[in-house]
């Protein structure tokens, strides 16, 4: 019988920007339960989206999430570290017929859907240049992403937090993106790379990435890959307005609550509180918030942040 892997999880901020309490609650999650479950934790730095990537931005993560208790094993890595293997994807993927490249806009794309209406981004993409589909010839130097090929069908997977899932890749979001025109491999083949690499069985991560799951089950198939064994997807905090925190919620990143005086354990505390660990507002330090995380407590729904849990926090400076 072989043996089950090891346990290993990651970390993976994308330094596009700093980490606000979002971001904290989800790290925060998933960290206690690699230490409570024994797993490994990888702290990886998903620093391919070049254009995106703000100077010091990793750092920053890497200070945050340290200033808050957290800690990680072995050295952080970084996407950039090591190209190769999306490259070596890409060429497999390539080799198998699996994929083909499209040089249309995402303004073409919008007008050739069946739904003109809809945002760019959620435009089911329709097959423009699939090979089958007799596309217009390619002019040389004309920049190509590359799509993998979607078969019909649906895909399941049950989720370990968020239950049993079914997305219709093909029906919803069509051949989608392994590389971008900048000849950078996309989110899906890299994160389907990287967890393949580091041999993540445990994925925690936010809801906002479960139809993702399903385009990197995909992408590991086409791959003869074996996905993680568990994903966790986590539901986002949202502003008082009912939308995900941004910044016109005010400033919750980690780094200005610290820059303001506030102590780690307020943020803990009150991450604490939003996970169903304590019925009031009180300081905790993440070994405390470790020991006692619950996925059965969990709430299953958006965690709101309001300007009295703000308050509540600047107050503690
Ligand atoms: N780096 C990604 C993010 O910050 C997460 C990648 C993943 O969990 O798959 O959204």
């Amino acid at each position: 019988m072989p043996q089950p892997a090891a346990p290993i999880t990651r970390l993976a901020p994308s330094p596009t920007g700093a980490l606000h309490l979002g971001n904290a609650r989800t790290f925060l999650i998933n960290w206690a339960h690699a230490r409570q479950t024994g797993a490994q934790i990888q702290l990886r730095i998903d620093d391919l989206d070049g254009p995106r990537v703000k100077a010091g931005a990793d750092q920053g993560a890497i200070d945050d999430l340290a200033w808050l208790g957290l800690d990680w094993d072995g050295p952080a890595v970084r996407q950039t570290d090591a190209p190769e293997p999306y490259a070596q994807a890409l060429a497999q993927l390539d080799t198998a017929g699996h994929t083909y490249r499209c040089p249309a806009t995402r303004r073409e794309i919008a007008a050739a859907a069946a739904a003109p209406h809809a945002g760019a981004h959620d435009v089911r993409y329709p097959g423009l240049y699939r090979p089958e589909n007799a596309p217009p010839p390619i002019a040389p130097d004309t920049p190509t992403a590359v799509r993998l090929r979607v078969a019909p069908g649906v895909m399941r997977f049950a989720d370990q937090f968020a239950g049993a899932q079914a997305f219709d890749v093909d029906a919803t979001v069509g051949d989608f993106l392994v590389a971008t025109k900048a000849g950078l491999p996309a989110y899906q083949l890299a994160v389907v790379v990287d967890d393949h690499r580091a041999g993540i069985t445990d994925v925690v991560r936010g809801d906002d990435l479960l139809s993702s799951t399903a385009r990197q089950a995909l992408v590991a198939q086409a791959l003869g890959l074996t996905p993680p064994q568990r994903y966790y997807h986590v539901p986002l905090v949202l502003g008082p307005d009912g939308h995900r925190l941004a910044k016109r919620h005010g400033d919750t990143r980690v780094a200005a609550y610290r820059d303001a005086g506030v102590p780690p354990e307020g943020i803990v505390g009150l991450l604490a509180h939003t996970c169903g660990l304590s019925d009031h507002l009180t300081p905790w330090t993440a070994n405390a918030f470790r020991d006692a995380f619950d996925w059965q407590r969990l709430p299953p729904c958006p965690c709101t942040l309001t300007p009295e849990h703000d308050t509540w926090l600047r107050n503690l400076s």
